[in-house]
């Protein structure tokens, strides 16, 4: 067991090394990114009770060189680690509001609209109005069809700042979207004091309501605590028949997911509006 336990230790410290070397990798890449263009973003849509697109949340791939596609969730992280979510989150930001100009010039689906995810890291720059809103001058899009996702890592050490900033955005017409609802600490905290649109019931609940118990009852928990505090909810990661119906009995209705659509790119959505809209 001793024996055991040391070339563990080795293959530990191994894996570390081999994992920091990945990690720096991934580092140097990500600075190439944004000039070579090998971000895109998808766009998966969201629907509601009648199976119509109401909108769509934006979700942002990396394909590299080769073809390879990193996934947001590996590579988010570190860019959050080095500062580089600043250029991608601007990146991310002015792509969606142009993407939704056209969309809105297009004159699709007039109430479509669209959720961009703000990196808690992004949102605290002391600029992140000031950014926000040359962007929005630029695109000419309305604000008031965006929704800004944001999560529970937003910063509490100055709550009054962050409260003072949500206002700001939702004076300039923003929704507030609160994302990945219930994997947070503190999130009764938030719901009584950011001026929050939205939740978000996280894939995590959903994933296995239709046979885990506690999943569904927290779930519905959510979905009736939105509902008491007038906010849309939204339900992520709806795979199956069963959890929509699920979540539709006890009063969702707006739905993401497999079930529905997977992220695609901007044309496939635009194939999608226009099929949408005309019955
Ligand atoms: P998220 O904001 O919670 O986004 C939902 C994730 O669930 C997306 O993963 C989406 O593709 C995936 N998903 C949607 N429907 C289903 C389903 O039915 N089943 C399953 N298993 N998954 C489903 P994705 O695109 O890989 O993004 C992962 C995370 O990366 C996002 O989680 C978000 O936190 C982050 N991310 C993505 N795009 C951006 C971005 O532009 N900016 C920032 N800051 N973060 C982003
Ligand atoms: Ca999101
Ligand atoms: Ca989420
Ligand atoms: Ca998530």
């Amino acid at each position: 067991a001793k024996e055991g336990g040391r070339d563990g230790y080795r293959f530990y410290q191994l894996e570390m090394q081999a994992d920091a070397d990945a990690k720096l990798q991934m580092e140097t890449d990500l600075r190439h990114a944004l000039s070579a263009n090998e971000f895109e973003l998808y766009y998966q849509p969201q629907v509601d009770e009648f199976g119509r697109i109401s909108g769509a949340e934006a979700l942002l791939r990396w394909f590299k060189k080769d073809g390879e596609m990193v996934s947001p969730s590996e590579f988010i992280p570190i860019a959050e680690m080095t500062g580089l979510i600043l250029p991608i989150g601007e990146w991310v930001i002015k792509e969606a509001f142009g993407q939704l100009k056209k969309w809105k010039q297009a004159d699709i689906t007039p109430d479509f609209r669209l959720s961009i995810n703000i990196s808690p890291y992004q949102f605290d720059q002391d600029n992140f109005l000031e950014t926000i809103t040359s962007l929005l001058n630029e695109s000419g899009v309305s604000a008031s069809y965006v929704t800004l996702e944001m999560t529970e890592g937003i910063t509490v050490k100055d709550i009054h700042l962050t409260i003072d900033k949500m206002h700001a955005l939702t004076d300039l017409g923003f929704k507030i979207s609160m994302d990945d609802f219930g994997t947070g600490y503190s999130s009764l905290m938030y719901l009584k004091k950011l001026p929050l649109s939205e939740l978000k019931v996280d894939q995590s609940f959903v994933r296995d309501l239709h046979v885990d118990q506690s999943d569904a009852e927290i779930a519905a928990t959510i979905i009736a605590m939105a509902k008491s505090l007038s906010l849309d909810v939204v339900a992520e990661g709806v795979e199956k028949e069963s959890q929509l119906s699920f979540l539709t009995y006890h009063g969702c209705s707006v739905f993401q997911g497999y079930y529905f659509h997977k992220p695609m790119p901007a044309k496939e959505m635009d194939d999608l509006l226009f099929r949408n809209v005309v019955v």
